[in-house]
């Protein structure tokens, strides 16, 4: 197994720690590679998005640990994306994915709350609720079906190398309060928007972050999910999707296990020759 990681954030964002040991850590634990993925700009105020004028000084920032590091790591610098309803990726600045190694496609937002504001499907429950009764007045289904619709929307028009958590959604869905996520509707719609990934040609990344930070037992995808996954030979890559040096490799070795046993028999990794599906 290659000790990897490309789904990791800094303080550029959301990150506890900067940039330097956040490398410092993945060489203390023997990993041949990271990938620094800070939450990419939005067209509106977060606490968790990069901020436009910071973008320049993160790219020059991976950059020369790139050079600093380069005989005891590889480092690559990448960014995770939002793709926002209606907008797509029409609010990334022009020429910033030609900078970055990779980024990561990920869907956080699903919609507009009557005061205006957007909301995250993952922030908290009565979030996700709240969220659910202003943009699609209640219709917990049509919320659900939306978020995989534009995530399908997202690998059909930008075939990007990594889907995010793609199960995203579930995750402040405790004991199925909002939703149940064996019912056939979902796995339909699941299922619907893995055959467009599939069509992308985009890998799917098995994701520990919300194990690391306490909210689900579960890593993205969830196990059944993993299996479809599996049925339709998409391919996959293992993160932690770290906020903290110490997080940088949490569960990855049980998530190695895991997709051994579900039948896959590699996984996508950034080398410094680019993309490879390596043997796990
Ligand atoms: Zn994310
Ligand atoms: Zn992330």
């Amino acid at each position: 197994m290659r000790l990897t990681n490309l789904h990791t954030h800094t303080t550029y964002c959301d990150g506890s720690c900067g940039v330097e040991v956040m490398i410092q850590s993945a060489i203390k634990k023997n990993f041949k590679s990271i990938g620094i993925s800070s939450h990419g700009p939005v067209p509106f105020d977060t606490s968790w998005n990069i901020d436009r004028g910071r973008i320049e000084n993160y790219i020059e920032e991976v950059s020369a640990m790139k050079v600093k590091y380069k005989n005891e790591i590889d480092v690559f610098l990448g960014m995770e994306l939002d793709y926002i309803p209606e907008i797509g990726f029409g609010h990334i600045l022009e020429g910033l994915t030609d900078k970055l190694d990779y980024y990561i496609g990920s869907v956080h937002f699903l919609g507009t709350m009557k005061n205006g504001t957007m909301w995250t499907v993952d922030y908290s429950s009565d979030e996700l609720v709240a969220g659910i009764d202003d943009s699609f007045n209640g219709n917990v289904r049509s919320a659900v079906e939306s978020y995989y619709g534009l995530i399908s929307e997202m690998a059909e028009r930008y075939r990007p190398t990594v889907i995010g958590h793609v199960d995203l959604i579930k995750k402040t869905n405790k004991n199925n309060a909002i939703f149940n996520e064996h019912e056939d509707w979902y796995i339909n719609a699941v299922e619907k928007c893995l055959d467009s990934i599939k069509s992308s040609g985009s890998a799917i990344e098995i994701n520990t972050g919300a194990i690391a930070r306490g909210y689900t037992k579960e890593q993205y995808p969830s196990t059944h999910i993993l299996r479809t996954v599996k049925e339709k030979g998409i391919p996959i890559t293992i993160n932690s999707d770290a906020h903290t040096a110490e997080g940088i490799d949490c569960k990855l070795a049980e998530m190695y296990v895991l997709a051994i046993s579900t039948g896959f028999k590699s996984v996508r990794c950034l080398g410094s020759n680019g993309w490879v599906d390596e043997e796990i």
